[in-house]
């Protein structure tokens, strides 16, 4: 077959608007062949829905495509430069061992980035060998899979596939390549990289394109590049009040790792919280607890911070005038998040109405999961079903008498007890990717068995469904004594 007919079957269509921008923010560079590709997972739903075949994905040439052996007709292989503060350092960087493929042009008219993440070096690869191991690609898998299926903006993995060739970190690896598909992969980074070594006019260029690919409803706006900004902060309030909202620990909140889509991007150390605790740190090498669980929404400001000051030549002529604008924006960060916040937790207290008590009930109720050590999503199956358990929260005499401001608090409303229910079984996840769960899966595919991780992602993909089937994937590990601990992995 020849690779005209192979593309037809599996259905690319691709564009390449990134590759138009100006030279300064990319480096066209191609895949490095790998020795033995193998794939073994691939979302069809996914690729249904990006206009592929399955099937056709499965077969040699769609294999080899997913690999870099093989460049899709219409794809125009390209490295982004970015830059980044990692961990509070300002650095340059770029698509080290990534290479975005092109954008997809989907059936129903969207356009998506495909990127191959471990295809090989690039000229932003530094010392690194642009390649990852099976296990980490598998993680964001499988974490970015069970953000979608939450409801929570996400970049998604449509396969992965064995490299037959070895990693070496700390020890030897598998080599794999993920292919994630994400709404851009422009971050804050991007922007910082063209404030920093890129012309003013690359800078507007950049600028703009963001704003035609994210925001077109903002072009026509007097100062579109504030508007920008206050639209990259809203999606930020929304996103970092989701995780929030359902434990989630991103684990390396860099300026290169905050999309300007609003969805969550680059999987490394992220993990859910268990017990309900703010310090709560899952990556090793976070010692300072930079990016624990309650630092998130500080340092999501933070880094909006550093997009801001990358616009400022955009936003007015007068660096006062554009200084002034871009901090007001930034003021407004906190409060779109708190009420983000607010309105996702009372949906998992089942409130509809607002009340001006309605925050020190809520906080009321995570000191006290805090001060038990509690689980926390677990908790709020428990309050939805009625079904508190013979744990040091539900039997403090505290909990009692929070439990009772609540039940005076639903009172107060006209709702029905099943459209109570409801809203807080739609509200609260009877399942997330426990740590355990995650490893378990890992574990067993890295020997060859891939069905643990399958049946994972199923139970995964539908988390409000409530149902018996999924009781084994709710439950905690097994005390161990030790802090569950993530690497980096890169
Ligand atoms: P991350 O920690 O994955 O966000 O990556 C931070 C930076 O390091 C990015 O510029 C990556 O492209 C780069 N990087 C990570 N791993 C590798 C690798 N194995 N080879 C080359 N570059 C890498
Ligand atoms: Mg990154």
């Amino acid at each position: 077959m020849s690779e005209k007919q192979a593309n037809i079957h599996i259905g690319w269509s691709f564009d390449n608007s990134y590759a138009r921008l100006p030279e300064a923010l990319f480096t066209a560079t191609s895949p490095t062949s790998v020795r033995k590709p193998e794939l073994i997972i691939c979302n069809d739903r996914l690729a249904e829905a990006l206009g592929l075949g399955a099937e056709a994905l499965r077969s040699e040439e769609g294999v080899a495509m997913l690999a870099g052996n093989l460049i899709p007709e219409g794809a125009l292989p390209l490295a982004q430069a970015y830059a980044g503060h990692q961990f509070g350092h300002f650095n340059r960087l770029g698509d080290g061992r990534a290479l975005l493929l092109g954008e997809q042009m989907t059936p129903s008219g969207e356009r998506v980035d495909i990127q191959l993440k471990g295809a090989g070096r690039t000229p932003y690869s530094r010392g690194g060998d642009g390649r990852a191991g099976v296990g980490p690609m598998l993680r964001e898998y499988i974490i970015s899979e069970a953000m979608q299926g939450l409801g929570i903006p996400t970049t998604r993995s449509l396969a992965v596939v064995k490299t037959g060739e070895p990693v070496y970190r700390e020890d030897t690896q598998q080599g794999a390549i993920l292919t994630r598909v994400a709404a851009s992969h422009i971050r804050v980074g991007t922007f910082q990289f063209a404030a920093q070594w890129a012309a003013a006019e690359e800078l507007r260029a950049l600028a703009d394109y963001t704003v035609q690919r994210h925001f077109p409803q903002i072009a026509a706006d007097d100062n579109r590049y504030l508007s920008l900004l206050q639209e990259v902060i809203k999606r930020q309030a929304s996103l970092i009040a989701k995780w929030q909202l359902v434990g989630f620990i991103h684990g390396v909140m860099n300026t290169d790792n905050m999309a300007i889509s609003g969805e969550t991007i680059d999987y490394g150390p992220c993990a859910f919280m268990d017990a309900f605790s703010l310090s709560t740190v899952f990556s090793s090498i976070d010692s300072q607890g930079r990016y624990a669980y309650g630092n998130q929404p500080y340092i999501a400001v933070w880094n909006l911070a550093r997009l801001a000051e990358s616009l400022l030549p955009l936003l007015h002529d007068e660096e006062e005038q554009a200084l002034k604008l871009a901090e007001k924006a930034l003021a407004d960060f906190t409060d779109l998040y708190h009420r983000h916040w607010l309105s996702g937790m009372r949906g998992k207290l089942g409130i509809f109405n607002e009340e001006e008590q309605d925050d020190e009930l809520m906080k009321g109720l995570l000191t006290l999961m805090e001060t038990h050590g509690a689980d926390y999503t677990n908790t709020f199956v428990a309050l939805t079903f009625n079904r508190p358990d013979d744990s040091a929260l539900f039997s403090s005499p505290e909990y009692t008498e929070w439990h009772k401001r609540w039940q005076n608090r639903l009172s107060r409303q006209e709702q029905s007890v099943e459209e109570v229910g409801q809203l807080m079984r739609s509200s609260n996840p009877a399942i997330i990717p426990r740590n355990h769960r995650v490893e378990e899966a890992l574990e067993a595919a890295i020997n060859g068995d891939y069905t643990v991780m399958e049946r994972l992602l199923e139970a995964l993909a539908d988390p409000y469904a409530h149902s018996p089937k999924q009781a084994d994937y709710a439950a905690l590990p097994e005390p161990s004594g030790r802090a569950y601990r993530t690497y980096c992995g890169t």
